[in-house]
């Protein structure tokens, strides 16, 4: 019996979650692994049944959980609410991420061939693109334990203070290569380490680090030019590593290469994934969609793309993330989307049509999986 704490959280979340809890449900018995699945509340929902973004008992929870599946969180009622204590007090997901010590951020983004006419790209730019931007996920400008407001010679002046240790960029790094390693052999790090200090931290420790791999390239981009290579040469990426709040800005710019937001899964690991399964929060990479909330038309494939990476990286079991996987690109093919793709799926047939086609052979793609 395998035990995940389920957070739908605000908006789509809850909707999104659902959708991929009925994906977990039709794999379980090809897996022959039973999941016991726990309900509980996170940021806006948590804040307004017990006034804080996540609770203590939520936390245990966690704790005690094989793994965790969040939807999204977040709405315009709690973006601008300050609670007592520091950065993680502020948000639910960041709450579970600085407890949990999910340090690792998996954002695969990737070219489906039948999304590539809903994509701003050329076809010959974007076909094949398969890149797994990771965001360092518990420290930088977002973590800052100096921040708030102050007045400086009259003026309002709002402060974040990035800071990054060589442990937490080493035990980062060292995630990205031995994800290279299984991948294609190619890692870019990006910084602006012409320009700030915590950067120039950053390039040397990632280059100690990359002395350990020969087998793997290692690349040093300035972050400015990297994003705009990952927009005009797709293709020659296979592993970025980002800084949390570069991770955060390029993985929402990568998702252009599906076409769409509600494409994108992701997963926080707390260990390195290279001996076996590890622990970790699992969830889709976009927001709360207020503008779509409660409609019953949120995409719901990075939500189940999401359970197909908690599969292959929290329970080891990568051929059924692939399975997974190729139901979606042959939903895709089969030319059903949600709204967002220009279709006219629900969420509920989407993921219907999904889970038909669960035992079809598909592609052999295999990058989200290991
Ligand atoms: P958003 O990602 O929620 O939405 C941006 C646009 O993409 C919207 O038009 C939305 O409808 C669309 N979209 C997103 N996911 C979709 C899906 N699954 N299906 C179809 N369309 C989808 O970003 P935002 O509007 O800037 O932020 C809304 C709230 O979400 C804010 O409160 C923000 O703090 C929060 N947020 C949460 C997370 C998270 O939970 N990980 C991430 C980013 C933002
Ligand atoms: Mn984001």
């Amino acid at each position: 019996m395998a035990k995940i704490l389920a957070l739908g959280g605000d908006g789509i979340g809850p909707e999104i979650l659902n959708e991929g809890l009925r994906v977990l449900a039709a794999v379980s018995p090809l897996m022959d692994l039973e999941f016991e699945i726990d309900h509980d509340l996170l940021h806006g929902a948590s804040y307004d049944a017990h006034g804080v973004f996540c609770t203590d008992a939520v936390l245990e929870k966690a704790r005690s959980a094989d793994a965790v599946l969040v939807g999204a969180v977040g709405g315009p009622a709690w973006d601008d609410i300050r609670l007592d204590g520091g950065a993680e007090c502020q948000d639910g997901l960041m709450y579970l991420r600085h407890h949990l010590q999910t340090y690792l951020g998996l954002r695969p983004a990737r070219a489906w061939d039948p999304l590539i006419t809903h994509t701003p790209f050329r076809d010959e730019v974007i076909r094949g693109a398969d890149v797994m931007i990771l965001r360092e996920m518990c420290g930088g400008a977002m973590f800052a334990t100096e921040r708030g407001q102050r007045c400086v010679d009259g003026k309002q002046q709002g402060y974040d203070m990035t800071a990054y240790d060589e442990a937490e960029v080493r035990r980062f790094a060292r995630g990205g290569f031995e994800l290279a390693r299984q991948r294609r052999g190619h890692v870019v790090s990006c910084d602006k380490s012409n320009v700030m200090e915590s950067y120039k931290l950053w390039r040397r420790i990632v280059s100690e680090v990359a002395r350990d791999y020969p087998d793997v390239t290692c690349d040093h981009m300035l972050a400015d030019h990297c994003g705009y290579q990952l927009m005009m040469r797709p293709g020659d990426f296979d592993v970025v590593l980002c800084c949390n709040q570069l991770g955060d800005v390029f993985s929402d710019l990568t998702a252009s290469y599906a076409g769409s937001l509600g494409m994108l899964p992701s997963a926080c690991l707390a260990a390195s994934p290279d001996d076996g399964p590890v622990f970790g929060i699992f969830e889709s990479t976009s927001g709360s969609a207020p503008d779509i909330a409660g409609q019953g038309i949120a995409n719901p494939v990075g939500m189940i793309l999401s359970v197909g990476m908690m599969l292959s990286y929290g329970f080891g079991r990568p051929e059924m993330c692939r399975m997974i996987e190729d139901a979606v690109m042959q939903t895709l093919a089969d030319g059903i989307t949600t709204p967002d793709l220009g279709g006219e799926a629900r969420s509920a047939e989407m993921t219907d049509a999904i889970i038909q086609r669960m035992n079809v052979k598909g592609n052999g793609w295999g990058g989200l999986g290991r």
